[in-house]
């Protein structure tokens, strides 16, 4: 094995370099051997993988120290592996295809945990990820909720500039920052020590390529926000609480990822009459004292029309009748629910002199009923 190079001579820097010299130095040794772009140069990954090593130790003033007392040894890289962070695991390597990114990823599981160590940036390659959902609530009016209706509303979203077909602008040419690989190489300080990552060039935003004209509409982002009016089949039978998904119109997605989705979710409003559980509906019915006694037809409101209903003779407060299909016939949630009338008798406050000498008359005959005799025994019996 070849003897290891010194590193102040790698940079082409003197021993009393400052840091920005250092740095300088590096940046231009990267930019000259970057893998990226000497793909024909074979010794090019080599010389950049050495340029990394000594700049990763030179940069941190802690290990520019050791080197300079001890030499490699103080640095312990006397077998050639690279940064001390990561102990022999940079030999082990390509420097073709080193991406910090990934190999964060596979240590901690995700590149939201890499994120947190001075918040390098994952994305040096432009990893196209999906923008969030959004969810919006909406107000459904009862009847609308129970046949279905179209809904209509306008909504800001961001959709790919037309003007240049979201690319940002016109006439591309290669990013001289980044020399076309929309990467840039920076050393990274962290608690497992000090060593090179990869970020998105700023200039470009990791594209590689830069515009020689801006698209003026979207200001070169390629993207702008469109006041649209979005239009949703709400289904029959959507109740509070209930989420409808809008495929596309949540938020913009990030380098070429889809945008996120759109739920919206319904708040079903009362109605005067109807109420609801579930897909059943209930429906307060007034009877007079005599309807309630003699039995009488009642036309019936139902969701599909009148209908008329015959109620018994002897009917009282709170007797209730089925109506059978005749609930919401619920296509969101696949069932059909029935219809319950509940009937209420009102008697009333004011009489006619003729109407009170009738009850009067009617006052003088037997109106009990087993329930009373049963309560009139239970009276007696707690005296
Ligand atoms: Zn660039
Ligand atoms: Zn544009």
């Amino acid at each position: 094995m070849a003897e290891k190079r010194d590193y102040y001579e790698v940079l082409g820097v003197s021993k009393n370099a400052s840091e920005a010299e250092i740095k300088s130095a590096f940046r231009k040794k990267a930019k000259e051997f970057h893998p990226d772009l000497n793909k024909d140069n074979p010794d090019a990954a080599e010389k950049f993988k050495e340029a990394q090593e000594a700049y990763s130790v030179l940069s941190d003033e802690n290990k520019r120290k050791m080197y300079d007392q001890y030499g490699h040894a103080g640095v312990g890289n006397n077998a050639g592996s690279g940064f001390g962070g990561f102990g022999g695991f940079s030999s082990s390597f390509d420097a073709s295809d080193f991406d910090f990114g990934d190999i964060f990823d596979s240590i901690f599981g995700g590149a939201s945990s890499f994120s947190s160590f001075g918040g390098a940036s994952s994305n040096a390659r432009r990893r196209a990820s999906r923008g969030s959902d959004v969810l919006m609530r909406m107000e459904i009016d009862f009847l609308d909720a129970v046949y279905g209706v179209e809904k209509k509303f306008n909504l800001d979203v961001v959709e790919e500039c037309d003007e240049c077909h979201g690319q940002g602008g016109f006439d591309p040419e290669s990013c001289s920052t980044c020399h076309g690989s929309g990467v840039i190489t920076s050393t990274q300080q962290t608690i497992l020590g000090s060593f090179l990552s990869k970020s998105t060039c700023p200039d470009c935003d990791g594209s590689g390529k830069v515009f020689r004209r801006k698209c003026s509409v979207c200001k070169g982002k390629g993207k702008v926000q469109k006041n649209k009016t979005i239009t949703v089949n709400v289904p029959a039978g959507i109740n509070s609480g209930d989420r409808l998904r809008v495929s596309g119109k949540g938020n913009p997605g990030y380098h070429g990822g889809s945008n996120g989705d759109l739920y919206l979710e319904f708040i079903v409003s009362d109605h005067d009459y109807y109420v609801r559980d579930n897909d059943d509906i209930y429906l307060e019915v007034p009877l007079t004292v005599t309807e309630a006694i003699l039995g009488c037809k009642k036309v019936i409101p139902t969701l599909y029309g009148n209908v008329k209903l015959n109620v018994s003779p002897g009917t009282n407060s709170e007797d209730k009748q089925r109506l059978k299909g005749k609930g919401i016939d619920d296509k969101y949630h696949k069932r059909k629910g029935d219809m319950y009338v509940i009937f209420k008798v009102y008697t009333p406050k004011k009489l006619s002199r003729d109407q009170k000498s009738l009850i009067e008359k009617l006052a003088d005959t037997d109106l009990t009923t087993s329930e009373m005799r049963e309560f009139s025994k239970f009276v007696q019996k707690n005296n």
